[in-house]
C-alpha cells in the first residue's frame, strides 16, 4: 500500500544530466576539462541521498559532496565508496564520524583546524581537508585578504593534508552584478598568497598547493564562465535536472523528479459557495471541484492558491482555496468529466502527444521563490519511487 501522491525520481534522467553535464565540461578546445563534485546535499535535493549518490557513482562521479557529517554518513552506510567532501562547518566536538567514515571534511575556520588536527592526531592518521576561502560571501570561510595571518598554523599542521582549495560565489545567478567577478579575481590572489605561504608553512618541502586541485564553480557559474571552472566544478541543481533561474542553458537536461496525486473527491459548488479554510475561493458560477491529497504537510507551498495549477487530464487546472495542511482543491470546471482517481501531476508532464509539462522553475516563479525550495521541501511523507 502507498498513498497516491508520489515523488517519481527517474534515475536515468539523472545520470544523463550528469554525462551531458560531463560533456559540456568537455567541449570547451585547449583545456583540460574540470572534475566534477557532484552535489547532494539535503537528501540530494529532496530526491533521496542513497540512490542518486549510488547513481551518480555510477554515472562516474569521481566525489560527491554533503551539507554535514551527519549526511556523509547516510552516503557510506548506503554503500558509497568515492570520496565524499563535507561542505559544512564542523561541529567541534563530534568529529569522530570523519574519521569511521572516511569523509573529507571543508575547514573554514581556525578553530575548525585545530579541533580536526587534535583528533587526526588522536586517531593516528593524516586526514586530507579541502580549505574553504571567503571571498565575499561572508558566511564561512578564511577571508581571501587575511590568509597570511591565518593560515600558517593550519598548512602547518602535522596531520592534515591540503587537498583542495576553494570559495563559493554569492551571485553566480545574477549576470547583472559586478561581485561575481570580484569574487573570482579575490579567488586567485588568495591561490597565488597560499601559494606563496605553503612552502614556509610546510617546514620548507617542495610547494604542496601546486597539486592541490581548486574548485569553485556550482550550476549557474559554471554556466555562465568557464573561468571559473579551474580543476574541478561542484554542479547541485543542474543534475537534477533544472536549469537556475534566470540562467538559461543549451545542455540537454531532463527533470529527475516528478510528483503525481490522484483525486480523490469530486464536488460541485453552487454559485455563492466558497471552498477550504478562510472561505477565500468563492464560485460566480456553478463550478466543479477536484481534491487532492497533498497539502503543506507535504510541502506544498500555501501561496500555490490562486497561483499553481496542476495537470488534470493533460491540461491545466488552477489550485483555488486554501492549500491545507493534507490536501488542495483545484478546480476543474472548464476540463469536463473529472472522476476520482484520475491523475494529478503537481510538477512534470502529462499527456501522449500533445503533452503538457509544469517545471519546477514554473512552480517556483508562480510563488516567489526559487526552485532549491520546491524539491527540497518535497515534504519525508511522499514516498520517492525509483526507476532506473
Ligand atoms: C549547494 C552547493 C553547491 C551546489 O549549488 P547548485 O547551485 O545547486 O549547483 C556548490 N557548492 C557549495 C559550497 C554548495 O553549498
Amino acid at each position: 500500500m502507498i498513498r497516491s501522491t508520489v515523488a517519481r525520481i527517474d534515475l536515468d534522467a539523472l545520470k544523463r544530466n550528469f554525462l551531458a553535464i560531463r560533456s559540456h565540461l568537455a567541449a570547451e578546445p585547449g583545456r583540460t576539462p574540470p572534475s566534477i563534485i557532484a552535489v547532494v546535499k539535503a537528501n540530494a535535493y529532496g530526491h533521496g541521498s542513497e540512490r542518486v549518490a549510488l547513481a551518480l557513482e555510477q554515472a562516474g562521479a569521481t566525489m560527491l559532496a554533503c551539507a554535514d557529517i551527519e549526511e556523509g554518513i547516510v552516503l557510506r552506510r548506503a554503500g558509497v565508496r568515492v570520496p565524499v567532501l563535507v561542505f559544512g562547518a564542523l561541529s567541534v566536538s563530534d568529529l569522530d564520524g570523519l574519521f569511521e567514515y572516511a569523509l573529507t571534511p571543508t575547514i573554514s575556520t581556525p578553530s575548525a583546524a585545530r579541533a580536526v588536527q587534535t583528533a587526526a592526531a588522536r586517531h593516528g592518521i593524516t586526514i586530507g581537508y579541502h580549505l574553504k576561502i571567503d571571498t565575499g560571501m561572508n558566511r564561512l570561510g578564511f577571508r581571501y585578504d587575511n590568509l597570511r595571518r591565518t593560515l600558517p598554523e593550519l598548512l602547518g599542521s602535522a596531520n592534515l593534508r591540503l587537498e583542495a582549495i576553494y570559495t563559493h560565489f554569492a551571485t553566480a545567478d545574477d549576470p547583472e552584478g559586478s561581485l561575481f567577478d570580484d569574487q573570482r579575481l579575490r579567488f586567485d590572489q588568495a591561490l597565488a598568497t597560499i601559494d606563496a605561504l605553503a612552502p614556509a608553512a610546510a617546514g620548507g618541502v617542495s610547494s604542496p598547493v601546486r597539486s592541490v586541485r581548486r574548485h569553485a564553480g556550482n550550476s549557474a557559474a559554471l554556466l555562465r564562465d568557464s573561468r571559473v571552472w579551474y580543476d574541478v566544478v561542484r554542479p547541485g541543481l543542474l543534475l537534477y535536472g533544472i536549469v537556475p533561474p534566470p540562467l538559461a542553458s543549451t545542455v540537454p537536461l531532463t527533470p529527475v523528479m516528478s510528483l503525481t496525486s490522484r483525486v480523490v473527491a469530486v464536488k460541485g459548488l453552487r454559485p455563492g459557495e466558497a471552498v477550504g479554510y478562510g472561505a477565500r475561493f468563492r464560485a460566480s458560477a456553478p463550478a466543479t471541484i477536484a481534491v487532492v491529497p497533498a497539502g503543506y504537510a507535504d510541502g506544498l507551498d500555501l501561496r500555490l492558491e490562486g497561483r499553481g495549477q496542476v495537470l488534470i487530464r493533460g491540461r491545466r487546472a488552477p489550485i483555488v482555496g486554501a492549500v491545507s495542511m493534507d490536501m488542495m482543491t483545484v478546480d476543474v470546471t472548464s476540463l469536463g468529466d473529472v472522476q476520482p482517481g484520475d491523475e494529478v501531476v503537481v510538477v512534470g508532464r502529462q499527456g501522449d502527444e500533445s503533452w503538457q509539462q509544469i517545471g519546477v522553475r514554473e512552480m517556483a516563479a508562480a510563488i516567489g521563490t526559487i526552485p532549491y525550495e520546491i524539491v527540497c521541501r518535497v515534504g519525508a511523507r511522499i514516498e520517492r519511487q525509483y526507476s532506473a
